[in-house]
């Protein structure tokens, strides 16, 4: 027998609508390239969101179709959240980190049709421009100046609009959003979010026991909005009607502690990196900043060390540790203490804390090994799997990726981990070799292809080190041929031709050979172990 419930679809129109009608007066506070702060409100996002979904239509936009953003973190790029999806369009945040070869490549591979683009990252756009077939390119007015000739100005655009935009009927599970991840080897892969994905996810992150949120709430989103949705919060903030803080271009410690204390923040998400930066500044001149006393910070993306989340406990600020993956909206798993455990000594609880927790309802989750099930015993290593309504069937056009998914339907995650006997994950590793430096990817074996296309290079393998301020860093080592001569800068500069310099290893060392496995394989984690106290310069 069915229920008797409306079947009623998940889509981001509801939650635009419910913002623009409940909650138009709550800010969106933005910062400008040259630090300067703007005020918009959900009123003005949903009659601007709105808008371009209308002037996106009458330029030819269909459903599916794919608009590209290229922006930092403020208002306009939310409009582009809800203004694409609601109109029946697929929202792509693309990653301004990346080199324009990879940039390049994966608006061919989406086939991005529309590209909207601050005027300050027009100049990364035009390295690859020759490259992609865009057919319409709205530049974002950010810097102050006008907008270059050629180019056609946002605010124009949005003039075209009439008002008269009726919302198409969307099925809740098209595609809304999409955002490529470089996570593992190889090409980078589509990860296309449907509407329902994006709800859902949203009332799950929206829980107490995950990030906790509320509409009295103060929300600075640190993560990159090109980085897997900045972790939903966009979504989220407004399906609750939180005020929206968007820091723009500066991600300096000063910068944010600068918006914690004037907006009052109540709540941020982040990586590791940007909470260490915090954290020494607030250590630095304890009392200085005035931040609210029940300020809480989730920090993801990476490992939250636990003695940063002790030194944060000393300053008030609370720490929720989240894991998650792009493929998975983004979050899995937050870490928190289970009432059951509240008498648990304090250094057992610091421990589960830096753990990477328990997963969110919904996400089911599994450590295999040998095609079995690991142990809740907090010992024995296992790849975590995963799936839920939330996490990718499969990747955008890539039918080769499909040894990432179990024949019984798990998604093979790559990390690895411990379960403990409570059911708290806790990653060891990761299968692949990356490094992630800062919330950012580096892939070691494109890295490694590039270093030995070098005349004077036998060998190289580039690992992981830990690093203070990056959490880790690649290093290179290098194994050079036989009378072979080339120096550190030498080599760094060859990769330089390819690689952003945030992907460069920052440093090369010589070595006679690199360890191998019985396959032949590199042996990375001898490497690891022996760079492992490296000091960085
Ligand atoms: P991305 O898709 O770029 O968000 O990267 C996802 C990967 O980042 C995961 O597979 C993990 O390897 C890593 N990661 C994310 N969050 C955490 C965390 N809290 N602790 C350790 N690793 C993490």
């Amino acid at each position: 027998m069915l229920g008797t419930m409306m079947d009623f679809p998940l889509t981001v129109t509801t939650i635009l609508e419910r913002a623009g009608k409940y909650f138009s007066a709550v800010e969106i506070v933005s910062r400008r390239p040259d630090r300067s702060l703007y005020r918009s409100s959900y009123g003005q996002v949903y009659r601007r969101a709105r808008a371009l979904g209308e002037c996106l239509q009458r330029a030819g936009m269909k459903r599916g179709d794919r608009v590209a953003t290229l922006m930092w973190n403020h208002s306009a790029h939310l409009e582009t959240y809800y203004g694409v999806p609601v109109a029946g369009g697929v929202a792509h945040t693309l990653n301004l980190r990346l080199h324009p070869d990879d940039l390049a490549y994966i608006v061919n591979h989406a086939e991005d049709r529309f590209l909207i683009v601050d005027d300050v990252l027009l100049p990364l756009y035009e390295k690859f421009r020759d490259r992609v077939k865009i057919e319409r390119v709205v530049v974002v007015p950010q810097s102050g100046k006008p907008v270059p000739a050629g180019y056609e100005n946002y605010e124009d655009f949005l003039a075209q609009a009439t008002g008269e935009f009726s919302y198409p009927a969307l099925g809740e599970n098209e595609a809304a959003a999409m955002c490529y991840t470089s996570g593992t080897t190889g090409k980078p892969k589509g990860v296309l979010y449907s509407h329902r994905a994006l709800v859902l996810h949203s009332f799950c992150i929206a829980l107490a026991d995950c990030f906790g949120l509320a509409q009295r709430d103060v929300l600075l989103a640190v993560v990159p909005m090109f980085h897997a949705n900045a972790w939903g919060l966009p979504f989220a903030a407004a399906m609750i009607g939180g005020k929206l803080v968007l820091p723009g271009p500066h991600l300096d410690a000063e910068s944010l502690l600068e918006l914690f204390e004037r907006e009052r923040v109540t709540y941020a998400a982040g990586v590791p990196t940007v909470w260490l930066g915090i954290l020494e500044a607030l250590e630095k001149d304890p009392g200085h900043w005035k931040l609210f006393p029940g300020l809480r910070m989730t920090c993801g993306g990476a490992a939250a060390p636990e003695g940063m989340i002790r030194r944060f406990d000393k300053l008030g600020p609370k720490i929720i540790h989240s894991w998650g993956m792009t493929e998975m909206t983004p979050a899995g798993t937050t870490s928190y203490i289970k009432s059951t455990l509240e008498n648990w000594p304090e250094d057992k609880k610091y421990e589960l804390r830096a753990k990477q927790g328990l997963p969110l309802p919904f996400v089911e989750l599994r450590g295999m090994t040998m095609e079995r099930e690991i142990p809740w015993d907090g010992k024995t290593l296992g790849e975590l799997q995963v799936r839920g309504p939330w996490i990718a069937e499969s990747y955008y056009n890539q039918p080769e990726e499909k040894e990432r998914w179990t024949a019984d339907g798990w998604f093979r995650t790559g990390d690895v981990v411990t379960i403990d006997e409570e059911g708290y994950i806790k990653i060891a590793d990761r299968s692949k070799d990356l490094i992630k430096s800062g919330g950012e990817w580096i892939s070691s074996v494109d890295l490694e292809n590039a270093l030995m296309s070098h005349p004077a290079v036998q060998e190289a393998a580039v690992i992981a080190v830990p690093h203070p301020k990056w959490q880790e860093r690649p290093l290179a080592c290098v194994v050079l041929k036989k009378d072979a001569k080339a120096s550190d800068e030498e080599l760094r500069e060859f990769l330089g031709q390819k690689f952003a310099k945030w992907q460069i290893p920052d440093a090369v060392v010589f070595v006679e050979s690199i360890p191998r496995t019985s396959v032949g394989k590199f042996l990375k984690s001898k490497l690891r172990e022996q760079f492992h106290a490296w000091k960085w310069e």
